[in-house]
C-alpha cells in the first residue's frame, strides 16, 4: 500500500496470496495504531458486499527526508505513501563550503515546515542524501569531492539541528545515486526490476547499483562510486585524487569545456546539447566524445554485473538522449552478447526528486520492516515540538 497507493482488500489477498480473514485482520492491526483507514469504495458497480479499499494514513505518520546535491539543498516532510507533503529547497553555490551552511539552512526548514504539521501526527523518522561518498555507520562525509567535504560528521550534525528544532530523530546518511536507485527501484521506472544501476551526472558521476533487489553498498557502505571507475590511464586528474577516472570524461566539465565554452551546471550542459542540434561542430564533437565514453564505463559495468536497466539522471540524462548512438555503438561492440540482449536504456522517471525520494523511502524502512512496533512506539513518545 505504501508503494501501489490506495489497494482494495480482495487485491491484498491476490497480491500477497493470503486468505480473506488473514488479510482482514492485519488490516484491522493496521487500522488500530492508525497506519491505514479502510472505507467503502465510492463507485463500486457491481452487486454485492464491495471489497474495503485500505489507504495508507498520508497525513499521519511521516518522514524528513534531505537532499544536498551539488547546486541545491532540499527538504521535505514525507508521509506515507510516499507523499511529498510539504518542500523547502535553496541553491547552492559552488566552491568549497562548510558543512555548517547547509546544516544550519536544512533545521531552519525542519523547524518551518514543523509547524504546519497537524496535530497528532508524527514523524518517524529521516535521512539525508549527499553527493559524496558516506559512511554508512554513522553518516560520516568521508569525501564529497564536488560540494567541497572530507571527512565532515554530517549524521551528527543533521542529528544535532534537528534535535534543537524538535525533531529526535536520528537520520541515516547514504549516497545520493544510492538513493536515486532506490527510489527509481521503489516507485519510478525500475520498479519490478531487481537488477538495475542508476548513473547520475553533475560535476562529478555517482552510481547507485541494485542487484538481485539489493543495494550494493559494499562493507562500509562506499560501494557502486562508478564514477572513479578508471578508464583513461593518461586522462586529467580527478577531484579523488586519481588520474581518468571516468567522471573526468563524462562529467559536465568534460562536455562543456570539449565544447570549447565556460560555465557549470545543468544549464550549460543544455546550452552544449541545444547548440548541438543546431549544428554547432564543437558542440556535436563534444557530445560524441562524451558519448563514446559513456557507453564504454556503461558497456564495463553491463558485463560485470549484467542489468535488466540502466538508467541516465542528473546532466547524464540529457547527454544519453543527445548522444544514444555512440553509447549504444559502445555497448554493442564491448558487451557480451549475452547480457547486451537483456539490457534496456532508460531515463530517470523521478528526475530531479529522486534523491529526495530515495531518502524518504530509507526513512521509512524500519516502519515497513515492523509497522505495528514502530506505529504505537512513537505515538507513546511522539517528537515534542518546540
Ligand atoms: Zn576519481
Amino acid at each position: 500500500m505504501h508503494v501501489k497507493g490506495p489497494t482494495s482488500r480482495a487485491e491484498l489477498t491476490t497480491n500477497l496470496g493470503l486468505n480473506r480473514s488473514t488479510i482482514g485482520a492485519l488490516t484491522a492491526d493496521l487500522t488500530a495504531v492508525g497506519l491505514v483507514r479502510e472505507e467503502v469504495p465510492r463507485d463500486h458497480g457491481r452487486a454485492g458486499r464491495p471489497s474495503l479499499v485500505v489507504t495508507p494514513e498520508s497525513d499521519r505518520f511521516y518522514v524528513y527526508a534531505f537532499a544536498i546535491e551539488v547546486d541545491r539543498v532540499t527538504a521535505a516532510r514525507v508521509g506515507l505513501g510516499g507523499v511529498v507533503l510539504d518542500r523547502r529547497e535553496m541553491l547552492r553555490p559552488r566552491g568549497d563550503r562548510p558543512a555548517d551552511k547547509v546544516v544550519a539552512p536544512l533545521g531552519e526548514f525542519v523547524r518551518d515546515i514543523e509547524k504546519q504539521v497537524p496535530d497528532g501526527a508524527v514523524c518517524i523518522g529521516s535521512a539525508a542524501a549527499v553527493s559524496a561518498i558516506v559512511r554508512q555507520e554513522d553518516g560520516m562525509v568521508r569525501l564529497g569531492g564536488h560540494i567541497g567535504w572530507v571527512d565532515e560528521p554530517l549524521g551528527a550534525a543533521l542529528s544535532e539541528a534537528l534535535g534543537s528544532r524538535g525533531v529526535e530523530i536520528r537520520p541515516a546518511v547514504r549516497n545520493g545515486a544510492d538513493l536515486a536507485a532506490l527510489a527509481e527501484h521503489t516507485r519510478g521506472v525500475a520498479a519490478g526490476i531487481d537488477n538495475v544501476i542508476y548513473l547520475h551526472g553533475d560535476a562529478g558521476v555517482g552510481g547507485g547499483i541494485i542487484a538481485g533487489g539489493r543495494p550494493v553498498t559494499g562493507h562500509g557502505g562506499y560501494g557502486g562510486e562508478v564514477g572513479h571507475m578508471a578508464v583513461n590511464p593518461q586522462g586529467r586528474p580527478c577531484a579523488c585524487g586519481s588520474r581518468g577516472c571516468w567522471e573526468t570524461e563524462i562529467g559536465e566539465y568534460a562536455l562543456i569545456r570539449g565544447a570549447g565554452r565556460d560555465g557549470t551546471g545543468r544549464e550549460s550542459v543544455a546550452k552544449v546539447v541545444d547548440a548541438a542540434s543546431r549544428g554547432d561542430a564543437m558542440a556535436q564533437a563534444s557530445l560524441r566524445q562524451v558519448g563514446d565514453w559513456l557507453g564504454f564505463g556503461v558497456a564495463n559495468l553491463v558485463n560485470i554485473f549484467n542489468p535488466e536497466m540502466i538508467i541516465f539522471g542528473g546532466t547524464l540524462r540529457d547527454v544519453y538522449l543527445a548522444s544514444a548512438a555512440p553509447v549504444r555503438g559502445r555497448l554493442n561492440r564491448m558487451c557480451v552478447q549475452a547480457v547486451r540482449e537483456h539490457v534496456r536504456l532508460r531515463t530517470s522517471a523521478l528526475a530531479g526528486d529522486a534523491e529526495l525520494l530515495g531518502a524518504a523511502e530509507m526513512a521509512f524502512e524500519h516502519l515497513l520492516a515492523d509497522p505495528l512496533e514502530v506505529a504505537t512506539g512513537s505515538t507513546d513518545e511522539a517528537p515534542a515540538l518546540t
